[in-house]
């Protein structure tokens, strides 16, 4: 158990990054394996169309649940897919880390982005951030994987393992399938998970994810009716020992979904169905 980090009283309302841990200052990237298609870049299920994708996602519930403080003692870990200085440093995110399947991969990728720029980790980070405000809000401890957007990392394999002792962990990402015209969100889940009870639980999660996404966002059914996909490639997934998903919230170069990706009311529409998500599952 690496990482152990969770000092309640500190975590309270905060974030916290680990410092010590690779976790704040190795690679990045959330997911893993497959860097692409799952996690990072975008691809599809089938090819390398992406899809994932999302519309919007509501306000109100968010903020009636946060007041109800239904969350209190949980403790949740979010994971900002990638990181704001992974591409200045390629032979940092380029080197191998342990997959979770006996094999290696890359430590992170630079993550997609949309077609005026707006970077994935800026995205994630800006999500995350705002995930944060409401889950704090509502009594939970949180603890992110990196603690600003700016540098490097952490590596996919500590994306996983950041918070060992958090009740269920979230990665946010977003795809970046090469055709515009794929759209919509996907949640993906480990095949299999590191036993079976945290397996049904990261399954349960991504349907309860899935479904708050459904009520405002575009599902990619190419990933599955439920828009949900079993992978067992991707090393975050792959080394967390808690129920955890991996969110693609959206395809970027989707010119709707790039639209809400880059404004902060789309961005707390997706921040608002992960939360709503989060509490169902509870
Ligand atoms: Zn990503």
């Amino acid at each position: 158990m690496r990482h152990r980090l969770l000092v309640p009283s500190l975590l309270a309302s905060a974030t916290l990054c680990l410092p010590g841990l690779a976790a704040c200052s190795q690679g990045s990237d959330s997911s893993g394996p497959t860097t692409q298609a799952a996690e990072t870049t975008g691809q599809s299920p089938s090819a390398d169309k992406g899809a994932d994708g999302g519309e919007d996602a509501k306000s109100g519930t968010a903020s009636a649940k946060a007041d109800d403080k239904d969350l209190e003692g949980k403790v949740i870990a979010v994971d900002p897919g990638h990181n704001g200085g992974n591409a200045k440093h390629p032979g940092e995110i380029n080197r191998q880390v342990p997959d979770g399947r006996g094999g290696t991969k890359a430590c992170n990728t630079t993550g997609t982005s949309t077609n005026s720029d707006y970077p994935e980790a800026d995205f994630t980070w800006a999500v995350a951030k705002k995930l944060e405000k409401s889950l704090t809000e509502a009594g939970a401890e949180v603890v992110l994987s990196r603690k600003d957007n700016k540098g490097v990392g952490p590596c996919v394999d500590e994306r996983g393992t950041f918070a060992d002792d958090a009740d269920l962990l979230v990665s946010i990402h977003a795809n970046g399938s090469e055709s515009s015209s794929v759209k919509g969100y996907h949640v993906i889940v480990a095949d299999p998970g590191e036993d079976e009870k945290t397996e049904k639980a990261s399954v349960d999660l991504a349907k309860s994810v899935g479904t708050s996404m459904g009520e405002e966002f575009t599902p990619n059914k190419a990933y599955g009716k439920d828009a949900i996909s079993r992978r067992p490639d991707l090393a975050g997934l792959n080394n967390a020992s808690v129920p955890a998903v991996i969110v693609e919230c959206g395809e970027m170069r989707n010119p709707s979904e790039a639209e809400l990706m880059e404004s902060k009311s789309g961005q707390k529409k997706y921040a608002d169905a992960l939360f709503d998500g989060i509490v169902d599952w509870f």
